[in-house]
């Protein structure tokens, strides 16, 4: 028995941690990163109705079967929607 550092494929699955779509398994993932437009424009949650309490959302899809994960950039920005929920 060897003992190999097992550093990845462990915990982290998802687009995000591995870069490989947990759908198909592809390799080809792009990262979608999150805007926050002057208009709203772009891919965010709204946090009520203010444009300044928007978040940044990035988004990995796959390029292959075109499955969607999304993330939320920031700490801080998780933390605003915990919470206002
Ligand atoms: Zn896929």
């Amino acid at each position: 028995m060897t003992e190999d550092k097992n550093d990845k494929g462990m915990g982290g699955v998802g687009a995000k941690s591995t870069k490989t779509c947990p759908k198909c398994g592809a390799k080809d993932v792009v990262l979608v990163p999150g805007r926050v437009g002057p208009f709203g424009t772009g891919n965010n949650i709204w946090m009520g109705v203010c444009i300044f309490s928007a978040v940044k959302v990035s988004r990995y899809v796959c390029g292959q079967c075109g499955f969607v994960e999304e993330w939320i950039d920031k700490k801080e920005d998780i933390e605003k929607i915990k919470r206002k929920h």
